[in-house]
């Protein structure tokens, strides 16, 4: 009987273009999906961005477009990556759909009838100028334990301590710098203590479902822990699913001015998403999530959110009468040369240069597979392993063997296999698990030890190759049948390596499917070999070596990488989508530059927040500024002999704003602002000042 299989990733943040994390995930499911479909699985693979919350709509507004504006903006750069990737979704959806309104609505109502909604009410801390609760990614000030300044409303960057923030010293708003003042709201909570909940979670998140080590942490959170001296801590805690207005979200039924926290939708932007799958092709929404369904539920996640998965998500779920996750499959992070990713920073990896530098999708597929296995480690993406492995397995190994033997079979023998050689295909069976044991790694998201097995067949062809020596018996014509026996079975053996490794090389089998004349892809296939007198296509080159240098070039500079977020939209007023590196730039006569050379330089109003002098340097400022993005920059200016940090706070200047992070000895400094100076210096900088009514995030144009 196949299995109808429900898989999702997690939803992406439609706050900005994908980074390697979401690649890594995508294609992690990808493989997996892939392989139950060769099975002959019934599989509905979808995912959505995660549309709503603070984030986007302040970003929006900083744009002066509407969150529905930035999402569609966003939501257009994804079939470059998940196409480039060959990346199988069936559906792609947004939570900001009418699907999830009614959904995340209709499960409020349930877990309310359930009992298990309450309100209280409780105080935060609240921008006076913008007129809105901020939530403690907005706060900023001064370490309660240190005294270090900037520091984020949870713990301090600095000596780690952890906190609330309302214990943070001179706290201010990074969305206008207001200081924040405290003000009570009545809030919505889901009763994830009710002893129903408890009851309920231990039972799913333990019976051995999820992963060792994400139970082990969901025990933790389920029964608290205990201290040293007996003192126990933790336990769940009921959870504030609520915010108020202004907020770009779902509203929550009979409640004016309340919306969903954006995590409470997210995860039921899966279920929009099957919905509007569903729709789209004619299949009951309902036989897929009533709780006794014949469907497994599976959801890909990073380590970052098994809180909201294994505790919230299927909490919501039972009590609404859904059905709960099957299995949540949490993977760990990607590294690049051992140091972590970061998106902000826009260094490291970029998927959209991979992709515009020509290099091969598949390359990246085969590399992360070989990495992947079913715990929750970190990988690391190392450029001289990635360039030996793909270099070595998949043209050394795989590849050769067609182009090893194919031509001769088209040459001498019109294409046509000779009789099966059932001793050399038993040969081949020995030195590795077999197809059974493969397959049960792929189910397992062993894709590592899948992938060890299948070359260690594939060295096994290599070795018969090598001792028959084709090249030798081809210039024999009393050898002709021995040569026609040797290049059969290894193509043969060929076709099984290929079918063993189209989920993770989709579209090199495709390339292989129809030079071979193969009638399916279907695992099953593995069971029968290629009959005599079968006939293959000319052979066409099936993939390239990767050049060093292409790693060079991917990593070479961060600076040309880093605005893959903002290459995008700068370059969709006109360029027709391309990026703006590769437009290229009108003639203009020397010494001047054309308009849309100008453009390029995003020229924007920010308040300096804070400027402090930096230990070890006696030219440089540390400002922290607001432009407007819902987040602040620091930047490091070489002003510090003109200007007293005391008279900069507050002021407004202009920043150059896509200027590529430039890392310093003290510190990553994203952005510069303007100041106007003699070549020497001879008369003062000035910094620049907008006239009166200029505001944060304003361009200069
Ligand atoms: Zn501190």
């Amino acid at each position: 009987m196949p299995r109808r299989l429900f898989v999702t990733t997690a939803l992406p943040y439609a706050n900005g273009s994908f980074h390697i994390g979401h690649i890594m995930e995508y294609i992690q499911a990808d493989i997996w999906v892939r392989f139950q479909r060769m099975q002959g699985n019934e599989v509905h693979f979808v995912c959505a961005d995660d549309a709503h919350g603070a984030p986007i709509m302040l970003k929006a507004e900083s744009e002066r477009i509407t969150p529905q504006q930035l999402v569609a903006r966003i939501a257009a750069e994804r079939p470059q990556y998940l196409d480039g990737f060959h990346v199988s979704f069936d559906h792609w959806h947004s939570t900001d759909s009418p699907e999830n309104v009614e959904l995340s609505q209709d499960i409020y109502r349930k877990l309310r009838a359930a009992g298990l909604i309450s309100t209280r009410t409780i105080e935060q801390f609240y921008d006076p100028v913008k007129g809105m609760f901020l939530p403690d990614r907005y706060i900023k000030g001064e370490c309660p334990n240190c005294g270090a300044k900037d520091q984020y409303g949870d713990s301090c960057e600095v000596c780690g301590a952890v906190y609330a923030p309302t214990e943070l010293k001179n706290p201010y708003s990074t969305i206008t710098g207001a200081t924040p003042v405290m003000k009570q709201s009545e809030h919505y909570f889901f009763s994830l203590s009710d002893p129903r909940c408890v009851e309920f979670l231990k039972g799913w998140a333990l019976d051995g479902r999820l992963q060792p080590e994400v139970a082990n942490k969901a025990r933790e959170w389920l029964e608290g822990t205990t201290a040293d001296d007996g003192t126990k801590t933790g336990g769940l805690a009921d959870w504030d699913i609520s915010r108020d207005a202004p907020y770009f979200g779902i509203p929550i039924p009979d409640a004016p001015g309340k919306y969903f926290y954006v995590w409470l939708d997210a995860p039921v932007g899966y279920l929009a998403s099957l919905k509007a799958n569903c729709a789209k092709r004619g299949l009951d929404f309902a036989s897929f999530v009533a709780p006794d369904a014949d469907v497994e539920q599976v959801h890909f996640i990073g380590k970052d959110i098994i809180y909201f998965h294994t505790l919230f998500w299927p909490a919501m779920l039972k009590f609404a009468g859904y059905k709960v996750p099957d299995r949540v499959n949490v993977h760990g992070f990607i590294t690049v040369s051992g140091e972590k990713m970061s998106k902000s920073r826009g260094t490291g990896l970029s998927p959209l240069r991979y992709l515009e530098l020509g290099m091969n999708p598949e390359w990246l597929r085969y590399y992360l597979a070989a990495k992947l296995n079913a715990r929750v480690e970190d990988i690391d993406f190392n450029p001289e392993d990635f360039v030996a492995r793909v270099n070595s397995d998949l043209v050394g190994k795989l590849v050769n063997i067609a182009s090893r033997c194919a031509g001769f079979l088209a040459k001498r023998f019109d294409g046509r296999l000779a009789a099966i050689d059932h001793g050399a295909h038993e040969g081949f069976a020995r030195p590795w698990a077999g197809p059974e044991a493969v397959a049960a790694l792929y189910e397992q998201r062993e894709f590592g030890k899948a992938l060890r097995e299948i070359m260690q067949f594939a060295d096994a062809v290599n070795q018969f190759v090598d001792a028959e020596k084709p090249w030798d018996l081809a210039k024999d014509p009393a050898r002709a049948a021995e040569l026609h026996r040797c290049c059969s079975t290894a193509l043969r053996a060929f076709r099984d390596l290929v079918l063993l490794l189209a989920p993770v090389l989709p579209a090199m089998a495709g390339r292989v499917q129809a030079f071979m004349n193969l009638p399916s892809l279907d695992w099953a296939a593995l069971a029968e070999p290629l009959p005599e007198g079968h006939r293959l296509e000319a052979y066409q080159h099936l993939m390239t070596r990767v050049d060093p240098k292409q790693l060079d070039a991917l990593f070479d500079s961060p600076a040309a990488a880093a605005p893959a977020a903002t290459a995008a939209p700068t370059a969709s007023k006109g360029s027709g989508g391309k990026s703006a590196a590769a437009a290229a730039a009108p003639p203009a006569a020397e010494g001047t530059i054309s308009i849309d050379e100008f453009a390029k330089v995003d020229l924007r109003i920010a308040r300096i927040v804070a400027a402090e002098t930096v230990d070890g340097s006696d030219k440089l400022l540390r400002l922290t500024l607001d432009a407007g993005e819902g987040r602040m920059r620091t930047v490091f200016s070489g002003i510090r002999t003109w200007h007293a940090p005391e008279q900069l706070t507050g002021r407004l200047t202009v920043m150059v704003a896509n200027l590529a992070p430039r890392k310093m000895k003290f510190g990553l400094s994203e952005g510069m602002v303007l100041a106007a100076s003699f070549p020497d210096d001879g008369g003062g900088v000035f910094l620049l000042d907008p006239q009166d009514g200029a505001q944060p995030g304003m361009k200069v144009r």
